[in-house]
């Protein structure tokens, strides 16, 4: 789960991590009467769930409330990767001397947690990483012994700083650090961890994301969502009790049993083809889970075809097959269909959709070749 960058500060501010004073707003209004509160120079902040958003111009310093009104106007309403903005915060700027950056996370290849910390923060962590790995440095925290001093002091000796700043940064890491355990992160991260040019040290930017599966730990948190910030497909799918993550290609996948989906979306890839989603229908698909499978694949405008990859198990390729054509009868579908079909009962399937005048498949690679086929022009 995701929150917004106002929330994760929230959080932070909660647990007595110093960020700016301010406030979120939906309006251009509200947000020129939070500016006059604060009677600063404001940052105008989009909320959305995507990072880079002084990149894509969803950040504009302000130095009045009227200016805040009208940053507020520019940037409410806008599209930030495909995301729009419905809320901006507005927060005192800050006068920034360094910027720093500070994230914990799972490293699951070594089952521990990791504490990165930079003397580069800013906009691109991603870029440090890849081009100076050796300006970040990554300290593990064995979950069974947790943050210990030692790791405290291997993230604050690692780069030189004065020991003002040192001592600031133990205790953003100690502290950040119980955040993270304490809602189930699976990521907390500040960047920029920002250095003042009088010599504060502020969290300037919160990204604090939970892991959804500790989430009925956390009643407390279910306020932050916000339905109508995540994809309303995967939503609608959600409601369906189908699992469904949208994809950006062109190919709509539908298989049951995720490992079979996942193979389905590598062998597209395989041949040429981009998947435009993953999408689980689970054991026994009957007419109305394949007609739901089939309708939410298809209101993503970017389909061009769906591929149907079948196993037959406990699951009856006869009455999957079935389920397919009632499905295909319900809709009105004018694109490309290729149904896989294999296991038990596959070949009285294969005939109930051929008779239908659905094209299949025996094999996998089959189906991804002929659905890639279909798909492209
Ligand atoms: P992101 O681009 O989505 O990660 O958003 P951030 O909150 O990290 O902001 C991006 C950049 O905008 C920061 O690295 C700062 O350089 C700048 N920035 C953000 N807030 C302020 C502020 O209050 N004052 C100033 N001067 N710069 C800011
Ligand atoms: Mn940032």
């Amino acid at each position: 789960m995701i929150i917004h960058e106002y929330q994760g500060k929230e959080l932070l501010r909660e647990m007595g991590v110093p960020i700016p004073g301010g406030k979120v707003a939906q309006t251009p209004e509200e947000a020129g009467k939070i500016a006059g509160e604060l009677g600063t120079k404001v940052a105008v902040k989009a909320q959305v769930h995507v990072g880079g958003r002084g990149k894509a111009g969803g950040i504009k310093l302000a130095g009045s409330a009227e200016e805040a009104v009208a940053k507020a106007k520019e940037i409410i309403g806008m599209d930030i990767k495909g995301l729009t903005v419905h809320k901006v915060l507005v927060e005192e700027a800050i006068d920034i001397e360094t910027e720093l950056y500070l994230g914990i996370t799972l490293d699951r290849a070594r089952g521990t947690h990791v504490i990165m910390f930079s003397t580069e923060g800013g906009v691109d962590i991603e870029e440090v990483a890849e081009k100076t790995p050796e300006k970040i440095v990554k300290v593990a925290v064995d979950p069974r012994r947790g943050l210990l001093d030692h790791h405290i002091r291997k993230v604050c000796y690692a780069f030189d700083m004065s020991k003002e700043n040192r001592k600031a940064l133990g205790v953003f890491v100690k502290t950040l650090y119980k955040l993270y355990m304490a809602k189930d992160c699976s990521i907390a991260e500040i960047n920029p961890l920002v250095v003042t040019k009088d010599g504060r040290m502020l969290a300037a930017d919160a990204k604090v994301n939970f892991d959804g599966n500790a989430l009925y730990r956390h009643p407390e948190l279910e306020a932050m969502a916000e339905i109508s910030e995540e994809d309303p497909l995967e939503v609608k799918a959600k409601e369906m009790g189908l699992a469904y993550v949208r994809l950006d290609g062109e190919v709509g996948i539908i298989g049951n049993g995720a490992g079979l989906v996942m193979g389905t979306l590598d062998e597209v890839n395989r041949v040429g083809g981009k998947p435009a989603n993953f999408l689980d229908v689970g054991g026994g698909a009957s007419a109305k889970v394949v007609t739901n499978s089939l309708s939410l694949v298809l209101s993503d405008p970017n389909v061009k075809g769906v591929l149907f990859n079948i196993f037959g198990g406990i699951t009856r390729g006869d009455e999957v097959a079935k389920g397919i054509v009632e499905g295909t009868k319900v809709l009105n579908i004018d694109k490309p269909l290729v149904i896989r079909l294999s296991g038990t009962n596959e070949e009285e399937g294969r005939k109930i959709l051929s008779d239908a005048g659905i094209e299949t498949a025996a094999t996998m690679e089959e189906a991804a070749e002929k659905i890639v086929a279909l798909t492209r022009n």
